[in-house]
């Protein structure tokens, strides 16, 4: 077998802002970086992020309160020091990304102007108009280039090499013509985003689906506290493409069919401020009731007109294209139709405070590391508060960036062989072999409709044992009874999404599981037939994994509490 061994000091997968941020970070520090990404780094869904980045700016806000929301709208479940950590760097990373060239919109004194979002004490995120996320890639991406970063785009990653508890290298296709190579590393970073892809109502990009996490898992290692996946309030009716909380932020109403604000009912204090999972109940609760909205009285009104043409195309410009877009409404003139839509993960690859792989709750894996959005460090727990995400990105890319740079002072270079690569290859022929009568849409819909169905904003003993029934048996015709037509080596994009599929199939299987075992209520996971949350029994984390048939194993590993004392949240 002969394909091409390249070596680096550190190998990253993912080009959104935890990924571009690390490789930049490590190419300063004089060491060589490859990174590998599956689309143009500007295509991550790191350019999607609309609404803000959450920093304690203000005199009237403090690093204490940042932490004690996000602790509280973690609801308790995340870990206190790493949440510690995060908040304190807040307003250093602001200011980081601002003298890298990032723009942030301004207040009249020139002070850097900051909008309320959910479950928030103080207006604490900071802006580029309802760009945030694209003005703070592109900035990123610009200084990984200027430091000689290598980015290899349109190349997808399809496995790691893993022996003796160490990762050192990673498997990885030309999307353009099928060439496979090896990246040899003391050093891989996983940096792949979110998997909301997973269910048919979502907000995330097409890319989003959790190929990090599957990756990973098939090796034996555990995933973290997968049962949480949050749903976003605002995603446009029928498709779940995103209204960012910047919306509400600026003043946006919620109404029902009797055009009552019923956000008084649910949260009389907060109202459409409340955290997410607290106002994604309220809406799906309205509809179930009768009070829905739009042809198929399956959303609610979100109401804008009151702010004014001039505040919504200075402030929400996206938005209104979207909304126009989408669906033919402009928020200028007339309320618009949103729904609950699946959004973000807050459960992934566990890591601890430096970003080292988890092999257990007790032992790290050597040489391998995660960051942003596919990771699980925890500073969501149960719920993540808006603006928190992109922080999470930027300043663990940072971090994760540096410790990799401390650790290649000791971490040595286990050379590959040529023969690392069969497992990839294997994959590629039996993907490509298969003649079945399943076809890749066909189970992607299947799985992304039963998984709303069921493991959505309300969940069951019954619907949760009925989706882990059907994900399995999606399993089983995947890898029994499903083709691709395209056998050509030239943008294989059949082949692409079938990998993708399987990859989805795999983790949803961790949600459902994992779910299904948390007999409680927190945050995000929402259990109709345990409404309460109960610490007794459920104040740990998830650490689930997956054996060579396919069974999912469950064990649980504590929560690292620190000064924010348990609490009952109702909002
Ligand atoms: C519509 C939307 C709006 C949002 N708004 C906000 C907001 O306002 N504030 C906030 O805090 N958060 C927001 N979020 C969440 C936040 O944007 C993300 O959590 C964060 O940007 C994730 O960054 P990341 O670097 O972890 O991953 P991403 O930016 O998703 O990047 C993932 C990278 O991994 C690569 N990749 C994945 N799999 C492979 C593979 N197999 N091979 C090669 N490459 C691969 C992709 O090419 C990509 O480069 C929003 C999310 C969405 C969907």
């Amino acid at each position: 077998m002969s394909i091409p061994i390249h070596t680096y000091d550190a190998v990253i997968v993912g080009a959104g802002l935890a990924g571009s941020t690390a490789a930049r970070e490590l190419e300063k520090a004089g060491k060589k970086v490859a990174v590998i990404t599956k689309l143009h780094p500007l295509r991550s869904h790191s350019g999607a992020a609309q609404g803000g980045i959450n920093a304690a700016l203000s005199d009237k806000d403090s690093v204490e309160l940042h932490e004690f929301d996000t602790v509280k709208g973690a609801d308790y479940l995340a870990d206190q020091d790493v949440v510690a950590l995060m908040c304190r760097e807040a307003p250093k990373t602001i200011r980081w990304a601002e003298r890298m060239g990032a723009a942030f919109s301004r207040n009249e004194d020139g002070t850097i102007a900051q909008r309320p979002f959910g479950g928030q004490s103080s207006p604490r995120a900071c802006f580029a108009k309802d760009r945030t996320g694209l003005t703070l890639l592109q900035t990123v991406y610009e200084q990984a280039l200027r430091e000689g970063v290598e980015f290899w785009d349109e190349w997808y990653a399809a496995d790691i090499i893993y022996r003796d508890g160490k990762v050192s290298g990673v498997l990885a296709f030309n999307i353009r013509n099928q060439e496979k190579v090896i990246f040899n590393a003391k050093a891989v970073m996983f940096a792949t985003g979110g998997y909301a892809r997973a269910f048919k109502i979502n907000s995330n990009a097409h890319a989003n689906t959790g190929d990090g996490l599957s990756i990973v898992a098939r090796h034996g290692l555990p995933l973290e506290d997968m049962e949480f996946v949050q749903f976003h309030p605002s995603g446009l009716s029928g498709n779940g493409v995103l209204i960012s909380e910047a919306a509400r932020g600026e003043g946006g109403k919620l109404l029902n069919a009797l055009g009552e604000r019923f956000m008084t009912q649910y949260a009389p204090e907060k109202l459409e401020l409340a955290s997410r999972d607290v106002v994604s109940r309220a809406i799906i609760n309205e509809i179930r009731e009768g009070r829905g909205v739009g042809p198929r009285k399956d959303a609610v009104f979100i109401d804008l007109t009151h702010l004014g043409k001039e505040k919504i195309m200075e402030r929400l410009p996206e938005l209104r294209d979207l909304a126009i877009t989408f669906l033919g409404l402009d928020m200028i003139k007339e309320p618009i139709l949103i729904s609950a839509t699946a959004h973000y993960s807050m459960g992934g690859i566990p890591v601890d405070i430096d970003g080292h792989v988890r092999k257990n709750s007790k032992e790290l894996v050597e040489g391998f590391y995660a960051a942003g959005e596919a990771a699980c460090a925890s500073v969501h727990g149960a719920n993540r508060l808006g603006a928190n995400s992109v922080l999470e990105a930027l300043f663990f890319g940072r971090h994760v960036g540096q410790s990799i740079l401390k650790d290649l002072e000791h971490l040595e270079l286990r050379p590959a062989k040529a023969e690392d690569a069969a497992p990839m290859i294997q994959e590629i022929e039996t993907i490509m072999g298969r003649n079945g009568s399943d076809t890749v849409p066909g189970l992607r819909n299947e799985l992304q409709q039963s998984m709303t169905d069921n493991a959505g904003v309300f969940r069951t003993e019954e619907t949760l044992q009925k989706q882990v029934d059907i994900v399995k048996a999606l399993r089983k015709r995947f890898h029994e009874n499903c083709r691709i037509d395209d056998k050509s080596k030239i943008f294989n994009t059949d082949l692409q999404e079938a990998i993708e599929l399987g990859h989805m199939l795999d983790y949803s299987l961790f949600i459902v599981q994992s779910a299904l075992a948390r007999r409680e209520s927190r945050g995000a996971h929402y259990r109709e037939d345990y409404t309460k949350r109960d610490d007794e029994q459920f104040l740990k984390h998830t650490m689930a994994y997956m054996d060579g048939a396919g069974d999912i194993r469950l064990e649980y590993m504590d929560v690292t509490l620190g000064r924010h004392e348990l609490k009952e949240r109702t909002y």
